[in-house]
Protein backbone atom coordinates (compact mmCIF):
# COMPACT_ATOMS: atom_id res chain seq x y z
CA UNK A 1 0.00 0.00 0.00
CA UNK A 2 2.64 2.19 0.64
CA UNK A 3 4.94 1.19 -2.29
CA UNK A 4 6.92 3.95 -4.54
CA UNK A 5 5.90 6.76 -2.43
CA UNK A 6 8.34 9.97 -2.74
CA UNK A 7 8.75 11.97 0.12
CA UNK A 8 10.85 15.06 0.53
CA UNK A 9 13.05 15.57 3.77
CA UNK A 10 13.22 19.46 4.24
CA UNK A 11 16.19 20.44 6.65
CA UNK A 12 16.00 23.62 8.41
CA UNK A 13 18.83 22.80 10.90
CA UNK A 14 18.32 21.94 14.50
CA UNK A 15 20.06 19.44 16.59
CA UNK A 16 18.91 16.04 14.62
CA UNK A 17 21.19 17.03 11.46
CA UNK A 18 24.52 17.66 13.67
CA UNK A 19 27.75 15.22 14.17
CA UNK A 20 30.18 15.27 16.96
CA UNK A 21 33.48 16.66 15.44
CA UNK A 22 36.18 14.42 16.25
CA UNK A 23 38.92 16.79 16.49
CA UNK A 24 37.15 19.57 18.09
CA UNK A 25 33.99 17.49 20.23
CA UNK A 26 32.06 20.31 19.24
CA UNK A 27 28.27 20.20 17.05
CA UNK A 28 28.17 20.89 13.35
CA UNK A 29 25.55 20.09 10.29
CA UNK A 30 26.30 17.19 8.82
CA UNK A 31 26.00 16.39 5.10
CA UNK A 32 22.99 14.84 4.16
CA UNK A 33 24.49 12.45 1.49
CA UNK A 34 25.86 10.94 3.82
CA UNK A 35 22.90 10.06 5.49
CA UNK A 36 22.04 6.53 4.76
CA UNK A 37 25.52 6.08 6.44
CA UNK A 38 23.95 6.90 10.28
CA UNK A 39 20.19 5.43 8.96
CA UNK A 40 21.28 2.47 6.57
CA UNK A 41 17.59 0.56 7.15
CA UNK A 42 16.26 3.80 5.41
CA UNK A 43 17.22 2.23 2.05
CA UNK A 44 14.66 -0.58 3.60
CA UNK A 45 11.87 1.56 2.66
CA UNK A 46 10.43 1.31 -1.02
CA UNK A 47 10.05 5.76 -1.08
CA UNK A 48 12.05 7.77 -3.16
CA UNK A 49 13.44 9.80 -0.78
CA UNK A 50 14.80 13.25 -2.00
CA UNK A 51 16.57 16.30 0.55
CA UNK A 52 16.29 19.66 0.05
CA UNK A 53 18.55 21.54 2.48
CA UNK A 54 18.36 25.20 3.31
CA UNK A 55 21.41 26.69 2.84
CA UNK A 56 21.70 28.50 6.06
CA UNK A 57 21.29 25.66 9.04
CA UNK A 58 20.04 27.65 11.78
CA UNK A 59 19.47 26.89 15.10
CA UNK A 60 15.68 26.91 15.46
CA UNK A 61 16.02 29.81 18.24
CA UNK A 62 16.43 32.12 14.89
CA UNK A 63 13.22 31.08 13.66
CA UNK A 64 11.30 34.32 11.83
CA UNK A 65 8.64 35.47 9.68
CA UNK A 66 11.21 35.14 6.86
CA UNK A 67 12.40 31.71 7.34
CA UNK A 68 8.58 30.70 7.50
CA UNK A 69 7.96 31.89 4.21
CA UNK A 70 10.77 30.48 3.00
CA UNK A 71 9.34 27.08 3.61
CA UNK A 72 6.00 27.36 3.00
CA UNK A 73 7.65 28.30 -0.54
CA UNK A 74 9.61 25.12 -0.63
CA UNK A 75 6.41 23.04 0.31
CA UNK A 76 4.25 25.21 -2.61
CA UNK A 77 6.48 24.58 -5.30
CA UNK A 78 7.47 21.07 -4.72
CA UNK A 79 3.99 19.87 -3.41
CA UNK A 80 2.71 18.41 -6.89
CA UNK A 81 5.91 16.07 -6.93
CA UNK A 82 5.44 14.54 -3.67
CA UNK A 83 3.41 12.12 -1.82
CA UNK A 84 4.32 14.04 1.39
CA UNK A 85 6.95 15.86 3.57
CA UNK A 86 9.47 15.82 6.39
CA UNK A 87 10.95 18.58 8.28
CA UNK A 88 13.59 18.57 10.30
CA UNK A 89 13.45 20.69 12.40
CA UNK A 90 14.92 22.29 16.19
CA UNK A 91 13.22 21.47 18.75
CA UNK A 92 12.95 24.87 20.74
CA UNK A 93 10.24 26.51 18.68
CA UNK A 94 8.93 23.63 16.41
CA UNK A 95 5.59 24.48 17.91
CA UNK A 96 5.80 27.76 16.52
CA UNK A 97 6.68 26.52 13.04
CA UNK A 98 4.31 23.74 13.14
CA UNK A 99 1.58 26.11 14.33
CA UNK A 100 2.90 28.78 11.80
CA UNK A 101 2.76 26.62 8.56
CA UNK A 102 -0.89 24.99 9.67
CA UNK A 103 -2.15 28.23 8.93
CA UNK A 104 -0.37 29.28 5.72
CA UNK A 105 -0.96 26.13 3.98
CA UNK A 106 -4.67 26.27 3.47
CA UNK A 107 -6.37 23.08 1.86
CA UNK A 108 -3.15 20.99 2.92
CA UNK A 109 -4.15 17.53 1.69
CA UNK A 110 -0.44 15.95 2.26
CA UNK A 111 1.67 15.33 5.37
CA UNK A 112 3.72 17.72 6.58
CA UNK A 113 5.51 15.87 9.66
CA UNK A 114 7.91 18.08 11.71
CA UNK A 115 10.32 16.42 13.93
CA UNK A 116 13.76 16.85 15.13
CA UNK A 117 16.06 15.39 18.16
CA UNK A 118 17.26 15.91 21.68
CA UNK A 119 20.70 14.20 20.57
CA UNK A 120 22.35 14.86 17.25
CA UNK A 121 21.95 12.02 15.00
CA UNK A 122 25.72 10.98 14.95
CA UNK A 123 25.23 10.11 18.90
CA UNK A 124 25.29 6.67 19.59
CA UNK A 125 21.90 6.89 21.29
CA UNK A 126 20.27 9.41 19.13
CA UNK A 127 16.97 9.92 19.67
CA UNK A 128 16.71 11.35 16.14
CA UNK A 129 17.27 7.64 14.17
CA UNK A 130 13.74 6.52 15.52
CA UNK A 131 11.90 10.11 15.22
CA UNK A 132 13.29 10.40 11.59
CA UNK A 133 12.38 6.48 10.47
CA UNK A 134 9.00 7.16 11.70
CA UNK A 135 8.10 10.58 10.43
CA UNK A 136 9.15 9.09 7.15
CA UNK A 137 6.11 6.32 7.52
CA UNK A 138 3.89 8.63 8.51
CA UNK A 139 4.75 10.92 5.87
CA UNK A 140 4.23 7.98 3.16
CA UNK A 141 0.98 6.39 4.77
CA UNK A 142 -1.75 6.51 2.36
CA UNK A 143 -4.67 4.24 2.34
CA UNK A 144 -7.05 3.82 -0.83
CA UNK A 145 -4.64 6.74 -2.61
CA UNK A 146 -5.55 8.85 -0.03
CA UNK A 147 -2.44 10.04 2.76
CA UNK A 148 -3.68 9.24 6.22
CA UNK A 149 -2.65 12.26 8.30
CA UNK A 150 -3.25 15.29 5.59
CA UNK A 151 -1.96 17.20 8.23
CA UNK A 152 1.01 20.06 9.98
CA UNK A 153 2.16 17.33 12.68
CA UNK A 154 4.76 16.75 15.15
CA UNK A 155 6.15 13.51 15.20
CA UNK A 156 8.40 13.13 18.62
CA UNK A 157 9.13 9.96 20.88
CA UNK A 158 6.89 7.28 19.74
CA UNK A 159 3.87 10.12 19.16
CA UNK A 160 2.02 11.89 16.44
CA UNK A 161 0.52 15.14 17.75
CA UNK A 162 -1.60 17.56 15.93
CA UNK A 163 1.44 20.50 15.53
CA UNK A 164 -0.83 23.56 16.59
CA UNK A 165 -1.91 21.80 19.37
CA UNK A 166 2.41 21.44 20.75
CA UNK A 167 4.26 23.10 23.26
CA UNK A 168 7.75 22.51 24.03
CA UNK A 169 7.95 21.22 27.58
CA UNK A 170 11.20 19.47 28.34
CA UNK A 171 14.76 20.61 27.23
CA UNK A 172 16.46 17.06 27.82
CA UNK A 173 13.93 14.73 28.04
CA UNK A 174 13.33 12.40 24.86
CA UNK A 175 9.65 13.42 25.77
CA UNK A 176 9.75 16.95 24.48
CA UNK A 177 6.46 17.81 23.36
CA UNK A 178 3.05 18.16 24.81
CA UNK A 179 -0.29 18.23 23.50
CA UNK A 180 -2.58 19.22 26.88
CA UNK A 181 -6.01 20.11 24.74
CA UNK A 182 -5.85 17.51 21.96
CA UNK A 183 -5.30 13.92 21.97
CA UNK A 184 -2.82 12.00 19.94
CA UNK A 185 -2.96 11.43 16.78
CA UNK A 186 -0.89 8.27 16.30
CA UNK A 187 1.14 6.42 18.71
CA UNK A 188 4.02 3.87 17.86
CA UNK A 189 5.00 0.37 19.16
CA UNK A 190 4.97 -2.76 17.41
CA UNK A 191 2.68 -1.51 14.44
CA UNK A 192 1.77 2.44 14.27
CA UNK A 193 -1.70 2.90 15.48
CA UNK A 194 -3.97 5.70 13.95
CA UNK A 195 -6.16 7.33 15.64
CA UNK A 196 -8.42 8.33 12.70
CA UNK A 197 -10.79 9.86 14.61
CA UNK A 198 -8.33 12.49 15.76
CA UNK A 199 -7.17 13.65 12.56
CA UNK A 200 -8.76 16.00 10.29
CA UNK A 201 -9.89 14.69 7.25
CA UNK A 202 -8.92 15.73 3.49
CA UNK A 203 -10.89 18.21 1.13
CA UNK A 204 -9.13 18.01 -2.03
CA UNK A 205 -9.17 21.22 -2.71
CA UNK A 206 -5.99 22.92 -4.11
CA UNK A 207 -3.42 24.33 -1.61
CA UNK A 208 -3.06 27.81 -1.24
CA UNK A 209 -0.14 29.57 0.50
CA UNK A 210 -0.40 32.61 2.28
CA UNK A 211 3.28 34.34 2.67
CA UNK A 212 1.91 37.80 4.65
CA UNK A 213 2.70 37.97 7.90
CA UNK A 214 2.22 41.03 10.33
CA UNK A 215 4.36 40.48 13.70
CA UNK A 216 2.83 43.44 15.30
CA UNK A 217 1.62 41.57 18.28
CA UNK A 218 2.91 41.43 21.52
CA UNK A 219 2.97 38.48 24.25
CA UNK A 220 2.47 39.90 27.78
CA UNK A 221 2.51 37.23 30.65
CA UNK A 222 0.83 37.94 33.93
CA UNK A 223 2.69 37.62 37.20
CA UNK A 224 1.76 38.24 40.50
CA UNK A 225 3.50 41.56 41.49
CA UNK A 226 3.66 42.50 37.46
CA UNK A 227 4.34 46.72 37.45
CA UNK A 228 1.71 48.89 35.90
CA UNK A 229 5.28 50.71 33.98
CA UNK A 230 5.69 47.46 32.30
CA UNK A 231 2.04 46.53 31.19
CA UNK A 232 2.10 50.34 29.70
CA UNK A 233 5.10 49.79 28.25
CA UNK A 234 4.17 46.87 26.11
CA UNK A 235 0.95 47.99 25.22
CA UNK A 236 2.39 51.30 24.03
CA UNK A 237 4.61 49.19 21.95
CA UNK A 238 5.16 51.19 18.60
CA UNK A 239 2.64 49.95 16.08
CA UNK A 240 1.46 46.78 18.17
CA UNK A 241 -1.89 45.69 16.72
CA UNK A 242 -2.65 42.81 19.09
CA UNK A 243 -1.63 41.59 22.58
CA UNK A 244 -1.50 37.64 23.59
CA UNK A 245 -2.70 38.11 27.41
CA UNK A 246 -1.22 35.13 29.29
CA UNK A 247 -3.43 34.79 32.00
CA UNK A 248 -3.53 32.47 35.04
CA UNK A 249 -5.51 29.51 35.41
CA UNK A 250 -9.24 29.76 33.38
CA UNK A 251 -8.77 33.64 32.12
CA UNK A 252 -7.66 34.99 35.35
CA UNK A 253 -6.05 38.52 36.19
CA UNK A 254 -5.59 41.12 38.52
CA UNK A 255 -8.69 43.16 39.37
CA UNK A 256 -6.61 46.27 40.15
CA UNK A 257 -8.15 49.68 38.37
CA UNK A 258 -5.02 50.19 37.34
CA UNK A 259 -4.47 46.72 35.06
CA UNK A 260 -8.16 47.02 33.85
CA UNK A 261 -8.38 50.54 32.62
CA UNK A 262 -5.09 49.90 30.99
CA UNK A 263 -6.51 46.69 29.28
CA UNK A 264 -9.51 48.90 28.65
CA UNK A 265 -7.88 51.61 26.85
CA UNK A 266 -5.89 49.14 24.48
CA UNK A 267 -9.16 47.92 23.38
CA UNK A 268 -11.17 51.15 22.79
CA UNK A 269 -7.74 52.27 20.71
CA UNK A 270 -8.02 49.13 18.35
CA UNK A 271 -5.91 46.80 19.90
CA UNK A 272 -7.37 43.32 20.08
CA UNK A 273 -6.47 41.77 23.42
CA UNK A 274 -6.78 37.45 22.56
CA UNK A 275 -6.62 35.62 26.55
CA UNK A 276 -5.14 32.37 27.08
CA UNK A 277 -4.05 30.14 29.75
CA UNK A 278 -0.54 29.69 31.04
CA UNK A 279 -1.79 26.57 31.91
CA UNK A 280 -0.68 23.56 29.65
CA UNK A 281 -4.09 22.08 29.71
CA UNK A 282 -7.95 23.43 30.05
CA UNK A 283 -9.37 26.28 28.82
CA UNK A 284 -10.06 29.71 29.75
CA UNK A 285 -13.35 30.26 30.81
CA UNK A 286 -14.04 34.08 30.95
CA UNK A 287 -16.22 34.64 33.37
CA UNK A 288 -15.94 31.67 35.75
CA UNK A 289 -14.13 33.69 38.45
CA UNK A 290 -14.69 37.11 39.41
CA UNK A 291 -10.94 37.74 38.39
CA UNK A 292 -12.05 37.27 35.09
CA UNK A 293 -15.39 38.74 34.74
CA UNK A 294 -14.12 42.45 34.72
CA UNK A 295 -11.65 41.16 30.96
CA UNK A 296 -14.97 39.79 29.35
CA UNK A 297 -16.83 43.43 30.23
CA UNK A 298 -14.32 44.82 28.54
CA UNK A 299 -14.34 43.02 25.35
CA UNK A 300 -11.28 41.09 25.37
CA UNK A 301 -11.35 37.64 23.14
CA UNK A 302 -11.20 34.39 24.68
CA UNK A 303 -8.61 31.92 23.32
CA UNK A 304 -10.36 29.06 24.98
CA UNK A 305 -7.89 26.34 24.81
CA UNK A 306 -5.34 27.53 22.29
CA UNK A 307 -1.68 27.25 23.26
CA UNK A 308 0.20 30.43 23.67
CA UNK A 309 2.10 29.23 20.24
CA UNK A 310 -0.85 28.85 18.20
CA UNK A 311 -2.07 31.83 19.20
CA UNK A 312 0.81 34.31 18.50
CA UNK A 313 1.46 32.47 15.09
CA UNK A 314 -2.31 32.62 14.63
CA UNK A 315 -2.72 36.50 15.06
CA UNK A 316 0.52 37.14 12.82
CA UNK A 317 -1.01 35.07 10.14
CA UNK A 318 -4.41 36.74 10.43
CA UNK A 319 -3.16 40.33 10.40
CA UNK A 320 -1.12 39.56 7.55
CA UNK A 321 -4.19 38.60 5.95
CA UNK A 322 -7.30 39.81 6.59
CA UNK A 323 -8.26 43.44 6.86
CA UNK A 324 -10.82 43.77 8.90
CA UNK A 325 -10.45 43.61 12.69
CA UNK A 326 -13.96 42.57 12.96
CA UNK A 327 -13.03 38.95 10.68
CA UNK A 328 -10.14 38.89 12.76
CA UNK A 329 -12.19 38.98 15.80
CA UNK A 330 -14.23 35.94 14.63
CA UNK A 331 -11.90 34.37 13.10
CA UNK A 332 -9.52 34.08 16.14
CA UNK A 333 -12.95 32.23 17.58
CA UNK A 334 -13.03 29.77 14.92
CA UNK A 335 -11.18 26.71 14.52
CA UNK A 336 -9.56 27.28 11.51
CA UNK A 337 -7.25 24.19 11.20
CA UNK A 338 -8.01 22.66 14.39
CA UNK A 339 -6.17 24.55 16.85
CA UNK A 340 -8.74 25.51 19.06
CA UNK A 341 -11.63 23.70 20.68
CA UNK A 342 -14.62 25.90 20.81
N1 LIG B 1 18.60 24.61 20.01
C1 LIG B 1 18.21 23.53 19.15
C2 LIG B 1 17.19 24.06 18.16
O1 LIG B 1 16.06 24.25 18.49
C3 LIG B 1 17.65 22.43 19.95
C4 LIG B 1 17.14 21.27 19.16
O2 LIG B 1 17.34 21.14 17.98
O3 LIG B 1 16.51 20.42 19.73
O4 LIG B 1 17.56 24.32 17.04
Amino acid sequence: MNQNRSLLVIYTGGTIGMVQDSETGSLMPFNFENLYEYIPVLKNFNYTIDFFVFDSLIDSSNVNPEFWIKLAGVIETKYEDYDGFVVLHGTDTMSFSASMLSFMLENLNKPVIFTGSQLPLGVIRTDGRDNFINAVEIAAAYQNDTPIVPEVCIFFDNKLFRGNRTTKFNSENFKAFLSGNYPLLAEVGVKIKYHKEYIQKPNFKKLKVYKNIDRDVALLKLYPGISKQLVQAVLHTEGIKALVLETFGSGNAPTDVWFIEAIEQAIQNGIIVFVVTQCKGGSVEIGKYETSRDLGRIGVISGYDITTEAAITKIMFLLGNINSKENIRELLQTSLRGEITV
